[in-house]
Parts: structure tokens; C-alpha cells; sequence
């Protein structure tokens, strides 16, 4: 991923090396083409917007000191201004004072919800937490299995539905689970719900069913950073419908452009808490906005 937008970028600066002042000209061309350069990425139009106004604002306002030329200079606004628009800093997860602390995954099907139930699970667990994990996606024939399997190799407890009890009722397993942890002293109780190919309505209300029933102290919606333009609006879907806390991106490991990751921080005013770079329990970790501006600028 970002391996277009590095170079795009990388071109850019190339092009400010041995230069001396910038003259407005000069910051109002480069600001041009980092602008097409994240267009090509995939990052969305508001986005740009005001990540190129900031840049064009700082350039001009820089002082050229001793320590660093324009290309310098140039670079170092950039990585601060990608730091600020994935997010800052890194945001952990809140948890209750009264455990269990619910925390809620929702997203589209085929996102890495299921696989990321296991990882944060895992994860929990080496932080000294007791997860238990529970299968609340009864749509997809599979799902429930599959979390088993998951959370058998991450030495994490699934809750899944008894055979004829509380079967098809996914907000009922979500309560069950919920009692079952109070009462076997489970302090992280993380819900997998049902995803859908699409944005559709039925989803939208059982998770916001479920999220009634537990009131989770998180809700982190689950976004597969290949879908590229499509981030924007499917976030803004489950902003509308389920409302969220948290994102956690996945597929961080593919070659999609990059756009979605760069963009739904902003777009959606929460932050980027955990990022999924593989099919591995491994392969996640909490997001680290630094680590990844220093990736796209190489
Ligand atoms: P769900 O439908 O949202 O529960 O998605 P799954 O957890 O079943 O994941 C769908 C597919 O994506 C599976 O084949 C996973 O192994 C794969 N997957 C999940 N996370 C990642 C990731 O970060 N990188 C890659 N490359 N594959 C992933």
C-alpha cells in the first residue's frame, strides 16, 4: 500500500533538492502536485482540500533556518500534516470502570471482523485482560464456526449459540454473552456482528439492536482499507446507522492505493485505533498515525 503515493511524493521532492528560497510559485506548484498525487491515492476530495491548504499555509509561512533546506522543510510539513490527519496521536481503548468492558465490531462482510475478533482477543489477553468472544453474526452460515476457530487458535473463549437456544437471534446471544462473562469473570467482551456485502438496512438495525442491548463502551467499525473511494461513504453509513467509536483498518498489507486509511479519520472525526497488516493473529497491532506517515514518505 502507498507505494504510488511514496514515489508520487518522492518525485516531489526530489524536484525542491538543491533549491534555495521557495518563491510562492514554487510552493503553489508543489502544493499542485501533492494535491495529484493524493487524488490519484485515492483520499477523498475534502481531504485534500484542506491537507493542501495546510501545506501551502505553512510553506509559506516557513523560516528557512540553518538545519534545514526547502526540500526539508517541505517533507517536514507534510509528515506533520499526515500525522494530524490520521489522527494525531494513537487512541487506546477506553475501558469500563465497571467491567466487562463491550466492546462492538461492526462493518461490511468480508472485512476482517471475524479474523480481528481473534487478533484483539489475543491481544487482550497478552495485555493481562480476560477476553471473551462472541459470535453474534448468525447470518453467514460459517460465521460462528469460524470465530471458534479463530478464538481456539488465539486460546481465547467463544460464546456461540446453543442449538435451539437463542439460534437466528443474534441481539439474544450478545445478552446471553454478557451475563455468561459477568458471571465467569470475563473483563473484555468482544461482540462479532454481521456484515453484509453492502450497506443495507436490516444490517444496520440489528447492530444497532445488539448495540442497544449490551451498550458497549466501544464500537469500532471494521474498514478493509482496499475498498478505496467507497471508504468514505460506507463509514459514513455506519456513522449514520450504528454510530462508532473507533476505526480499525485492515488489509493494511494490500496494494490498494491507500486512500480509505488516509481518509477516514477526518472524514469521520473518529480515530484509527488498531490496524491489521495480514490473515495472521500477528499481524495487528494498535495504529501508530508516525509509523505510517514515515511509511508513505519513505
Ligand atoms: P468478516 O466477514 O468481516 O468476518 O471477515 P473475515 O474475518 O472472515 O475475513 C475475510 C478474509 O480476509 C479472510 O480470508 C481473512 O483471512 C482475510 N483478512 C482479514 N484481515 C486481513 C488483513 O489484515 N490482511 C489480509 N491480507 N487479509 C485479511
Amino acid at each position: 500500500m502507498f507505494d504510488t503515493l511514496s514515489s508520487r511524493l518522492d518525485k516531489v521532492f526530489t524536484s525542491l533538492r538543491g533549491r534555495g528560497r521557495l518563491t510562492d510559485a514554487d510552493i503553489d506548484a508543489t502544493a499542485r502536485e501533492i494535491r495529484v498525487a493524493l487524488l490519484e491515492a485515492d483520499v477523498a476530495l475534502p481531504v485534500v482540500r484542506s491537507f493542501v491548504a495546510a501545506i501551502k499555509s505553512r510553506a509559506r509561512g516557513a523560516e528557512v533556518g540553518a538545519s534545514l533546506n526547502p526540500a526539508q522543510q517541505v517533507i517536514k510539513i507534510v509528515n506533520e500534516e499526515l500525522v494530524a490527519i490520521l489522527g494525531g496521536g494513537t487512541t487506546t481503548l477506553r475501558f469500563a470502570k465497571t467491567p466487562p468492558t463491550v466492546i462492538l465490531l461492526a462493518g461490511l462482510q468480508g472485512t476482517g471482523k471475524t479474523t480481528l475478533a481473534g487478533k484483539l482477543g489475543r491481544w487482550l489477553k497478552a495485555q493481562g485482560h480476560t477476553p471473551l468472544l462472541v459470535a453474534a453474526d448468525l447470518q453467514r452460515p460459517n460465521a460462528v464456526n469460524q470465530l471458534q476457530v479463530v478464538g481456539a487458535r488465539a486460546g481465547v473463549e467463544v460464546f456461540a449459540p446453543e442449538p435451539g437456544n437463542g439460534v437466528g437471534d443474534p441481539v439474544r446471544v450478545a445478552r446471553d454473552a454478557l451475563a455468561h462473562a459477568r458471571r465467569q469473570v470475563f473483563d473484555v467482551v468482544v461482540v462479532d456482528t454481521a456484515g453484509r456485502l453492502g450497506v443495507d438496512e436490516e444490517l444496520m438495525r440489528q447492530a444497532a439492536d445488539i448495540r442497544d442491548a449490551v451498550s458497549p463502551d466501544e464500537i469500532l467499525f471494521v474498514l478493509d482499507a482496499m475498498i478505496g473511494q467507497d471508504a468514505v461513504a460506507t463509514a459514513n453509513a455506519f456513522a449514520d446507522g450504528v454510530g462508532f467509536s473507533g476505526v480499525v483498518l485492515t488489509k493494511l498489507d494490500g496494494d490498494a492505493r491507500g486512500g480509505a486509511a488516509l481518509s477516514v479519520a477526518q472524514v469521520t472525526g473518529r480515530p484509527i485505533m488498531f490496524a491489521s497488516t495480514g490473515e495472521a493473529l500477528d499481524d495487528f497491532d494498535v495504529f501508530h498515525p508516525e509509523r505510517m506517515a514515515s511509511r508513505i514518505l519513505g
